[in-house]
């Protein structure tokens, strides 16, 4: 009964299971929470050259009664499983809009799932925020990942040509980590990449990041897009970004995420 192959399954099953309670769990919590409006908005902000705030990105944080504060990467994933990634998306675009109506000069990037930028009232509901509350288009950044670049690719380009003439950015988020390819910067109504942390953390020392970051920023240049280099934590990063020609940078060593209390006062200059 304790043969070796025995053994190693049984050593996994309950872990599994575990696993899957757990997500069955967090993904009821999560309906819940939705309904209780537990979630909160912390921005970070994108800085260019100079150091001055260009823009923000709206960063989703569940304040939980019990857990205390918990981080996307703990029940994103279980939205994006259990669909309520569409509704919880939603109330971050809500949210960063209310934002923007509130503070004028505010610019905001929103990150923006496959199944959200697929459904059918998408673009209906970007139009409407920005017209109920009078915000210029161009202040919203909508992030996308490549993920998005593989799903029907005729439908999404449309869908980013409409929103290229509602006038919101669309931006590449973790740009380099996935599967998309020249001809698709080339074909789609794309403003920005932004450069996975990935990428970053170890520059300029590895040299084979060093030459892929400069390639990027390269690429980007002759495609005319802008580029947001991500996770810079320290100045060796953000020289090296800066002398291959990156103009926008975000990072802990420009300010980590922080509810927009914390940036009001550098916001209102
Ligand atoms: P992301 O879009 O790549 O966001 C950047 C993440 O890097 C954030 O983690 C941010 O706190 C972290 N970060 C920023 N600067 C640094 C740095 O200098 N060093 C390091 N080590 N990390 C840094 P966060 O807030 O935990 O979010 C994780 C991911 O969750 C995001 O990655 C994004 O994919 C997802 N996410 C967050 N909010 C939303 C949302 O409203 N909707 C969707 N669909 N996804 C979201
Ligand atoms: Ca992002
Ligand atoms: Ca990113
Ligand atoms: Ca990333």
């Amino acid at each position: 009964a304790k043969d070796a192959g025995r053994g190693t399954c049984s050593w996994y099953e309950p872990a599994l299971r575990e696993r899957i309670e757990h997500r069955f769990t967090v993904g009821e919590e999560l309906r819940h929470a939705l309904s209780k409006d537990e979630f909160v908005l912390y921005l970070q902000p994108q800085v260019d050259g100079n150091g001055q705030i260009c823009s923000f990105e709206a960063l989703v944080r569940w304040q939980h009664p019990q857990r205390g504060l918990i981080l996307p990467g703990e029940f994103i994933p279980v939205a994006e499983e259990n669909g309520l990634i569409a509704e919880l998306g939603d109330w971050v675009l809500n949210h960063t809009c209310l934002l923007m109506a509130q503070h004028p000069r505010l610019h905001c990037s929103v990150n923006v799932s496959v199944r959200q930028f697929l459904h059918p009232e998408f673009l209906d509901r970007i139009d409407s925020l920005l017209r109920d509350h009078e915000i210029g288009a161009s202040r919203l950044t909508l992030e996308v990942t490549e993920s998005l670049l593989i799903a029907d690719f005729e439908q999404v380009a449309l869908k980013m040509q409409s929103l290229q003439q509602l006038g919101v950015r669309l931006s590449i988020d973790d740009f380099g980590t996935g599967y998309s390819s020249l001809v698709y910067l080339k074909r789609l109504p794309i403003d920005e990449l932004k450069i996975d942390r990935d990428f970053v953390r170890d520059l300029p020392g590895d040299t084979s990041d060093a030459s892929l970051v400069v390639l990027i920023l390269a690429m980007a240049r002759h495609l005319n897009l802008s580029v947001v280099a991500e996770g810079v934590e320290n100045a060796e990063q953000a020289e090296f970004l800066r002398q291959h020609g990156c103009h926008y940078y975000q990072g802990y060593f420009y300010g980590r995420p922080q509810p927009i209390d914390s940036w009001l006062e550098v916001m209102d200059h």
